[in-house]
Order: structure tokens, then C-alpha cells, then sequence
């Protein structure tokens, strides 16, 4: 199995078609998104529409449940909270709905899929450090588990003896015996300091994960943002990829 794992788009529509069409070159099986669709960006719509007809399963990231109020926006800094006010603004129904219905956490045999932590889903922490990924090592019945939310792609190691490790590098050999955090990065507003779009691919048959990157129109993206009368902070951040 070849699943397709991206997180964070946040209503960038630029760089979610091109992340698309770099999965496409990718044989991938199943294509499943660990949350905030919308939020800081400005196209909720377009996105929202996309992930629907794309992804098997869409876990809810804190700007998803935020914008249908189901998260509070006390926890936003006010740049965040007013794309949230504007992303209200800007959703159907039918948009609303899909929100709604996002879970927190999603299993199968072969992974886990959580927005921020496993041990606190619903507050939507931050896997930053060893001290959250080892909360989370504990909780997990997978090997592997899929987050996003720092948009800062990387993966925790743990081995048989709960040694604990972290790798940036773009490619992860799943061995038998360890457990495996990896933080699919974002595809609308990355923050490790390479503006390029993150996605993920996971082969279950050859044990491999890979964090990708691609370039994508961010002038578009950026105009557009500005144009919708958005924080200009959120056009200006994606050309920095902080
Ligand atoms: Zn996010």
C-alpha cells in the first residue's frame, strides 16, 4: 500500500493542485489529510472541495474545528483568529458540514492519523519536542502515526529500549521493533524555513516513509490574500516558508 499523507493546507489552493499533481506521479493507493484545510489563506472553498473528492479520510485540524466552532479561538493569536473570522465568512453549508464532521483521530491496521497529540487531541498541542512525542510513543498502536500542526516536517524515532530520536532528513526506513511520529510538514504554509509545499508518502510494502517538496505559484497565492483583505503577515510568510 502507497498512501499519500499531507497536512496543513490551509485554504493555499496554489500549493495543494501542485502537491496533487506531484502524488499523481506517485502510484498512490489511498490519500489521507491530518487537518486544517482552511484557515489563514483564501481559498476555503476551492480546498475544501478538493480534499472531499481526494482524501480517504480527513482528521480535524484546530483552524477546521475553530472555523464551525467547535474550537475556541482564545487559543489563536489575533492574526490567526481574524482569518478564522474571515474563513467563517466564506463557507457554505455544505463546507460547514464537512467541518463538523471531521474527527479527531483516525486507525487503521497500518497507521494512526492525529492533528497535534494523541494524548490530548482535543486541545490540539504541539509535537515540538521529545517530551510531547513520548506522550504520544506511549498511546500509539501503530507503528507509525502522522501529525502535522507545527508545519515543520520531521520524524521521532523510538526504539526497543525507548530511545528516543529525531531526523529532519527527507526519507525514513521503518524497522521492525521501533515506533515512528512523522510530521508531514504543510502543504499551504510551511515553517521550516523552505517555502515549498511538504506532502508524504508512506509504502507499506517497502517500509519507507518520504517527506517530499514542491514548488508551487506562491506570487498567486499571495496576491490573492491580500486581495481578499486578509493579514498581509499571512501573504508575505509563505515567500519566507516561516
Ligand atoms: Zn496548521
Amino acid at each position: 500500500m502507497r498512501y499519500g499523507i499531507f497536512s496543513d493546507i490551509h485554504a493555499n489552493l496554489e500549493a495543494f493542485d501542485a502537491v496533487i499533481e506531484a502524488f499523481k506521479l506517485e502510484a498512490i493507493d489511498k490519500y489521507l489529510c491530518v487537518g486544517d484545510v482552511v484557515g489563514y489563506a483564501a481559498n476555503p472553498k476551492e480546498c475544501i472541495k478538493k480534499v472531499k473528492m481526494l482524501a480517504m479520510i480527513t482528521v480535524a485540524g484546530n483552524h477546521d474545528w475553530a472555523s464551525v466552532d467547535l474550537f475556541s479561538t482564545d487559543y489563536f493569536n489575533p492574526i490567526a483568529s481574524e482569518a478564522i473570522f474571515w474563513t467563517k465568512r466564506n463557507l457554505s453549508d455544505e463546507d460547514r458540514y464537512f467541518l463538523e464532521s471531521l474527527k479527531l483521530i483516525y486507525k487503521n491496521e497500518d497507521l494512526t492519523l492525529v492533528h497535534g497529540t494523541l494524548d490530548s487531541s482535543q486541545d490540539f498541542d504541539y509535537m515540538l519536542d521529545s517530551y510531547a512525542a513520548s506522550k504520544t510513543f506511549k498511546l500509539m498502536e501503530t507503528q507509525t502515526c502522522f501529525v502535522g500542526h507545527s508545519h515543520v516536517a520531521g520524524v521521532f524515532i523510538q526504539d526497543k529500549d525507548n530511545h528516543l530520536d529525531y531526523q529532519e532528513e527527507p526519507f525514513s526506513d521503518i524497522e521492525d521493533g521501533n515506533k515512528y511520529i512523522i510530521n508531514v510538514g504543510s502543504v499551504g504554509q510551511p515553517r521550516d524555513g523552505n517555502p515549498k509545499a511538504a506532502y508524504c508518502i508512506y509504502d507499506t510494502d517497502e517500509n519507507r516513509v518520504q517527506i517530499k517538496r514542491v514548488d508551487y505559484h506562491i506570487e498567486t497565492a499571495r496576491k490573492k490574500i491580500i486581495a481578499a483583505g486578509l493579514p498581509r503577515f499571512l501573504a508575505d510568510r509563505l515567500l519566507a516558508g516561516r
